[in-house]
């Protein structure tokens, strides 16, 4: 369901409301956090009347806590931003934190030519409390959202994150902490801005598309993926029941450092065999920072042998969602294993 209030004019922001702990209100019976609807946010927000924007909001009913968000939401996303692409000078998009990363991977692969900003933002404490973080999230954003640069052209037009003064690159996300306000890292790029006394920009790292071409908006997105997490005492039975399964068409393998694995034959043969079936397994690592080099180490040579393709610094969350993006446009494994290696909207660098 959708609900539409104007706030004023000039450039012209669209807030989507998804839910998230930013809206709630806490039940003081139970002491849980529950989901509000968007008169309670902008009654606590008054500052938004403030701008000199047209602000529209379209709310979700009922909003959705993040961890019940889905790729049916992010098609849903997608349809609205689509739909009023050309009405908006940006959009800034509510959200629970819990999967926000998941969110904008998703959202930057799905609007190609995106160029215009899609700014994410959410907030650790809901919007009514008195130390919320919320407020300044909320507004920062929508400020983030309108900025031009001199040729009064959108400052960033990217899928992005914005939380706790900086603005990161969407797919690059991560969440990295469930209790303070700076809860969200970008562990191998640079922020894209930063939110002082002045919002600056960091403009050489931002993405600018041909602003020629249209937004392309895709809606087809594969879930048989799986990822697993490799650990020393892995389970060969389990891991070939796993890799057996008609069903898993792309498996996301967070591995060791720079890329390693045990150095098991059944784990190679394994690995081998699932790719020789048209599986796609790419290689992320479970470290917070750096790069898959699977030449670096026997450990990794291995897998490369049995067919697995490089992750390269890619976030687990951006790897997931990609894989879903690809398998859902192309039927040839080969090609969806080559793409993955690929950066599509900035996601990754390769060594
Ligand atoms: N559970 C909430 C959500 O992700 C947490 C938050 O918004 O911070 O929707």
């Amino acid at each position: 369901m959708m609900k539409n209030y104007a706030f004023n004019s000039k450039p012209r922001v669209m807030l989507i409301y998804t839910g998230g702990t930013i809206g709630m209100i806490q039940n003081h019976t139970t002491g849980a956090f529950e989901a509000f609807n968007f008169d309670h946010l902008r009654a606590n927000v008054p500052e938004l009347n403030r701008f000199d924007y047209a602000i529209q909001a379209y709310q979700f009913d009922p909003p959705i806590d993040s961890s019940d968000m889905s790729p049916e939401v992010w098609k849903k996303l997608v349809k609205i931003i689509n739909y009023n692409y050309d009405n908006y000078d940006g959009f800034v998009i509510l959200h629970g934190t819990d999967t926000m990363a998941y969110t904008a991977s998703a959202l930057s692969f799905m609007l190609e030519n995106l160029s215009k900003p899609v700014v994410l933002t959410g907030s650790q404490l809901p919007i009514g409390m008195l130390r919320t973080d919320g407020k300044e999230n909320l507004i920062t954003a929508v400020e983030i959202a309108a900025a031009r640069d001199e040729e009064g052209q959108p400052m960033v037009p990217e899928v992005c994150v914005y939380f706790q003064q900086r603005l990161f690159r969407g797919n690059r996300t991560t969440k990295f902490s469930a209790d303070n306000f700076n809860a969200f890292r970008s562990n191998n790029f640079p922020p894209l801005g930063h939110a002082g006394v002045d919002i600056t920009y960091a403009t050489e790292l931002i993405r600018h598309p041909d602003r020629m071409l249209p937004l392309k908006p895709h809606f087809l997105l594969d879930t048989h993926v799986l990822a697993i997490t490799l650990f020393p005492g892995l389970e060969e039975q389990l891991v070939r029941h796993l890799f057996a399964k008609e069903l898993v068409k792309g498996l996301i393998l967070r591995t060791f450092g720079s890329g390693n694995a045990p150095q098991h034959t059944w784990l190679a043969n394994a690995l081998k065999e699932a790719t020789d079936a048209g599986k796609v397994i790419v290689n992320i690592t479970q470290c917070q920072t750096g790069c898959v080099e699977m030449g670096r180490y026997e450990t990794g040579r291995q897998l490369l042998d049995a067919g697995v393709v490089s992750g390269h610094n890619m976030t687990i969350e951006a790897a997931i969602t990609k894989l879903m993006f690809l398998l859902g446009h192309y039927d040839d494994p080969r090609k969806v294993r080559y793409m993955m290696g690929q950066s599509l909207a900035g996601e990754l660098d390769r060594k």
